[in-house]
Formats: structure tokens, C-alpha cells, sequence
């Protein structure tokens, strides 16, 4: 059954001029192969290399091929977002540019939307360019999310990852906040899924654009918003907290009435010292849920976008 008209592939750009013509060769052919009309959609996201003229140039070449300029760099997520707007497939294909992501699974995501999928979490089953300590450390992110959260995350799950139109008008409608972790979402959203399994290649050129510190954040985003368990920790806390002092309290009144020692000061500083770290450290965790509520508040834009090319109008106007 033919579900897919058009296939609209995302690809999110920062500083990729090394990859981006090998990108567009390699793709090209498949593209052009498959049976159904397609769109590229590069979003280049605030590259300050030849990336942008390269994508300009592409853009020349074919009307297939659209561009979305962010005025700066907004992050590979944002990035993603703008392609999902701006994108008028029946079937989407988020990726990356430096071919980590074989573009040869594109054939095989069509054939699995056309069976009715409508989530396809795309799998790594090896990842040789990220290195021992990278997969060691997304291997156990994943184990740990998986342990506090209720939904479910495809372990090696990446930010490749093909949907639906409907699935996509969902994460358009309700999933506008500015702490974002797209795959999560995609997981999290219900619908048809499936999973494809893919080996990752090693980046075609050029570096890698995440650091390590970036990769932290994001792994502490992820939990924020997908766990409430460092507040359930600050109620355990407490409860531990209440637990002990009673017996403290038992236990110097007891001393009192039986050797009549004074209260006793070592007891007092040991329940005003235990009191004020409990309290210390909830007020953390509060602060920590405070700061993500301050930034959903704001209702920042997720992106501002430039500049778009080949779009119609009425499109470029809705998504304004
Ligand atoms: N990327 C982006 N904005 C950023 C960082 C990265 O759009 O701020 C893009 C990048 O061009 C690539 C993809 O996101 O297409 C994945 O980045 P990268 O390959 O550097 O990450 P890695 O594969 O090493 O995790
Ligand atoms: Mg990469």
C-alpha cells in the first residue's frame, strides 16, 4: 500500500562544509530512486563556515532541496524542530549531515511507513566513531532514564528518526517547550512505532560538534523533564530526616529522666546541622525544577529563522 506521497528528509547543518557535497551526492541517487516525490530540507543552524553558500548553491541546483538560515545557532534540537515546521511530507526523516546516518536506510523507512508505522526509532546496533567512553556513557544515560522515568527509551535511540505527518503535528501542536529532548518526545508520543536497526559509520569529515560538557546538559535535561525523581528523593529525604530526629528527641529525653543530664548541647547542634542539610539540599532540587519553569515561562522561540528558501509563501507565513 502506497501511504507515503512524499517523503520530506530533515538535515540539520552547523559547520559541515566538508560533508555537505559528499551528503548531497550520496543521497541524491536515492532520493531520486525512491518510489515517491520527495523534499531535502537543510536547516543550517547559525554555521559560520562556507556551509550556508554551500547550501544556497545546492538550493540553486534543485527546488527539492529547501533551506532554513537560523540567525544563530540555536542547537541540533531546534534545529530538527524548524525542519519538522517547515516540512509539508506525509512521511519525515530527521538525520544528520555528516552521513553517520546511512542515508541507504532511507528505502527501507518508506517501505515501513507504507506498512502503516508511523514512529520509526532508527537503532544503533555499533557506533565506531564515538569511542569507548561515549557509548559507555549513553549506554548507562539510557539505563538510568529508563530506572526513574514511566515511558519507556529505546536504548541507542538516536536523533535519527522517521514520522508521520500525524505523530509530527503533535510534536508541533504540544511539544513547544524551550528544554526539549526531541527523541524522547518522539518515543514518548505513542503512535504506530517500530524500531529499524542501523550501523552508524564513522563521520564522513570534519568534527564532531558535541562537547562533553554539551552532553551533560543535555543529560541532565532529559531527566528533568522526563523524571520526578529528584523530587521524590527531597521527600525521602525528608521523611529520613523527620525519622531521626524523632528518635534523637526520644533518645534525650530518655537520657534526661534516666542519668539527668542536661538536654545536652551535642544533641542540639547535631539536629540543627542535620536539619539545615536536609534543607539545604531540598532547596536545591526545588531551584533546579524552578529553573526549568522559569524557562518554559519565558516562551522564548525556539528559533528565529532568517532566511527560507524555495518555500511557498502561505507556508513561510504560517510557521512565523
Ligand atoms: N548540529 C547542529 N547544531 C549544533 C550541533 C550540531 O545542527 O549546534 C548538527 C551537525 O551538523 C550534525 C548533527 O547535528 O549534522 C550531529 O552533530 P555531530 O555529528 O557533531 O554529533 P555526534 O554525531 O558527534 O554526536
Ligand atoms: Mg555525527
Amino acid at each position: 500500500m502506497k501511504l507515503i506521497n512524499k517523503l520530506s528528509i530533515v538535515v540539520s547543518v552547523y559547520n559541515e562544509e566538508a560533508v555537505l557535497d559528499k551528503f548531497y551526492e550520496t543521497i541524491l541517487p536515492i532520493l531520486e530512486g525512491i518510489d515517491s516525490d520527495y523534499e531535502l530540507i537543510f536547516v543550517n543552524d547559525g554555521s559560520r563556515d562556507a556551509s550556508p553558500a554551500i547550501l544556497d548553491r545546492l538550493a540553486m541546483d534543485s527546488k527539492k532541496v529547501k533551506v532554513i538560515h537560523f540567525s544563530r545557532n540555536y542547537g541540533h534540537e531546534a534545529a530538527m524542530i524548524a525542519g519538522i515546521d517547515y516540512s509539508s511530507g506525509d512521511g519525515i526523516v530527521c538525520m544528520d549531515a555528516d552521513l553517520q546516518h546511512p542515508v541507504e536506510c532511507i528505502p527501507q523507512i518508506l517501505d515501513t511507513f507504507n506498512q502503516g508505522y508511523e514512529v520509526i526509532s532508527m537503532v544503533r546496533t555499533a557506533n565506531k566513531s564515538a569511542g569507548f567512553v561515549k557509548n559507555l556513557t549513553s549506554g548507562l544515560f539510557y539505563k538510568i532514564l529508563n530506572k526513574i522515568s514511566e515511558v519507556h527509551f529505546e536504548e541507542n535511540a538516536s536523533d535519527f528518526f522517521a514520522i508521520t505527518k500525524k505523530p509530527a503535528e503533535v510534536l508541533k501542536k504540544h511539544f513547544r517547550e524551550t528544554s526539549r529532548f526531541l527523541r524522547a518526545y518522539v518515543q514518548s508520543i505513542g503512535f504506530k512505532k517500530t524500531t529499524i536497526e542501523y550501523e552508524a559509520h564513522d563521520r564522513a569529515a570534519g568534527e564532531s560538534k558535541y562537547s562533553i560538557k554539551g552532553l551533560f546538559k543535555f543529560s541532565v535535561q532529559a531527566m528533568l523533564s522526563y523524571s520526578d525523581l529528584p523530587l521524590k528523593i527531597a521527600s525521602l529525604c525528608g521523611t529520613f530526616a523527620g525519622i531521626a530526629c524523632v528518635l534523637l528527641i526520644i533518645y534525650s529525653i530518655y537520657m534526661k529522666i534516666r542519668v539527668g543530664a542536661p538536654g545536652g548541647y551535642t544533641t542540639t547542634v547535631v539536629v540543627i546541622c542535620f536539619m539545615f542539610t536536609v534543607l539545604f539540599f531540598l532547596l536545591g532540587i526545588i531551584g533546579e525544577y524552578l529553573a526549568v519553569i522559569l524557562s518554559e515561562i519565558r516562551k522564548r522561540p525556539i528559533y528565529l529563522v532568517r532566511d527560507a528558501v524555495n518555500f511557498e509563501k502561505d507556508q513561510e507565513k504560517e510557521n512565523e
